[in-house]
């Protein structure tokens, strides 16, 4: 049995992050994105709503949501900006692996807090040589005693100027690639952490990113999540609950886009009548509405799945792959139906088509989602 009824819980998740983002979002999303500024006090107010922390279980102080509340909830919040809604939403990526893998006593000292008082985190993976291809870091890791002495820099970490905690993967021994990788949870005060600049990015300009340095940084062996040598499973388990969440992100700007434009097409007279009369520009809204609608059935199959448990890898590439495609092309038709406004930032249709090109590149890009949807089909068919 297949349903699509939102239960009434689920429906007032909705609507409260809705108005979160109508009121609290919205009216700040231009200036930072003109500015190029981190929105600090919406971070604080979403912190206090609960909606960095809804992953984290109810014993701990968070939401205790699921992958698909947590979806759902994203949609509304990316629908008001999706650079503010990814600054929120990296918190979730840097904690649900300690969620599902942490020891009882990394639970209590990092989600606890976190949940109490406004705090940040951010995933530390990616570097400036390493992107598509993680299992290649070069960040390293070299125990000694009862410490980790972690050194390496990470680039393109979102809110890294302003995060408390960073997990950061690392490998304490190269020669083995993926295998030599491990996850460790590390406080942004320890001392030789140091945060670069923020990067001067085309879209999602509310979002901080920055890259980060650790110089003989001292961690705490009970800072280490998950045993040795499994750190980058780990990464990648936390990449199959959050890859769908991105998408529904793409879903929410898109559906703003797809809101805006069809405004405008209704106001806009050419040829003696709105341009919503004529034929192309109904098919350029309606081919919107049809993404947009398949996009969010995609991701909802990929979230609930992650809910039952079942691995979902494959749907979740889908998801995301199909989603961010989704937002690129709706955005841009959106800038076409706004015809010379929509090239201007009079309007702010062009800032969607910013925000949005970058869903195909983070996260896994368009072509390493598709990498890993077709290795599964020829798994699948292989004899
Ligand atoms: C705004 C922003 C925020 C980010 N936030 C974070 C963060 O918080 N934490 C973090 O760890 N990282 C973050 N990233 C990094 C992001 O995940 C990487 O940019 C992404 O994984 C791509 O890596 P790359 O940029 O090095 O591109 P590359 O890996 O160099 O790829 C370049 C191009 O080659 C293609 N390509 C590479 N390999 C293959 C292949 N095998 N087959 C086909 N095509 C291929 C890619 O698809 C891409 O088009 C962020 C990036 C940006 C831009």
């Amino acid at each position: 049995m297949i349903g699509f009824d939102l239960s009434p819980a689920q429906r007032e998740l909705q609507k409260r992050a809705g108005q979160f983002a109508k009121e609290v979002i919205s009216p700040v999303a231009v200036k930072h994105d003109r500015e190029g500024t981190f929105p600090l006090e919406v971070m604080n107010k979403a912190h206090a709503e609960g909606f960095l922390t809804p992953l984290v279980p109810k014993e701990y102080g968070g939401g205790g949501l699921g992958i698909l509340d947590t979806c759902l909830l994203s949609e509304e919040l990316a629908a008001g900006d999706m650079g503010i809604f990814v600054s929120i939403f990296v918190s979730t990526l840097a904690l649900y692996p300690i969620i599902k893998f942490g020891t009882e006593d990394q639970k209590n000292e990092i989600l606890k807090p976190f949940c109490e008082k406004f705090t940040l985190a951010s995933y530390c993976l990616s570097e400036y040589h390493v992107g598509s291809d993680p299992a290649s870091l070069e960040t390293t890791a070299k125990p000694e005693g009862d410490s980790y002495v972690l050194n390496g820099t990470k680039m393109w970490i979102t809110n890294g100027g302003y995060a408390d905690i960073y997990l950061v993967f690392a490998t304490i021994d190269p020669q083995k690639k993926h295998k030599g990788i491990i996850s460790l949870i590390v406080p942004s005060n320890s001392e030789g952490v140091h945060h670069g600049e923020p990067i001067d990015k085309m879209g999602q300009r509310a979002s901080n990113t920055t890259a980060v340095t650790f110089k003989n940084v001292r961690v705490l062996r009970k800072n280490l999540l998950a045993g040795e040598g499994e750190g980058f499973k780990k990464a990648m388990v936390a990449l199959d609950i959050t890859r769908p969440m991105i998408g529904i992100g793409a879903v929410g700007l898109a559906r703003t886009a797809l809101e805006l434009a069809t405004q405008y097409a209704q106001k806009r007279i050419q040829f003696g009548v709105p341009i919503a009369e004529h034929q192309a520009v109904q098919f350029m809204l309606a081919d919107m509405a049809i993404g947009i609608d398949a996009a969010r059935l995609l991701v909802w199959r990929a979230a609930s799945l992650a809910d039952q448990g079942v691995r979902n890898s494959r749907e979740a590439a889908m998801a995301k792959a199909f989603a961010a495609d989704v937002a690129m092309q709706a955005t841009t038709d959106a800038v076409q139906i706004y015809g010379g406004m929509g090239y201007t930032k009079w309007h702010p249709v062009e800032k969607l088509m910013r925000d949005a090109k970058v869903i195909q590149i983070y996260e896994g890009s368009a072509q390493i989602m598709r990498r890993v949807i077709s290795k599964h089909l020829l798994r699948e068919n292989a004899s």
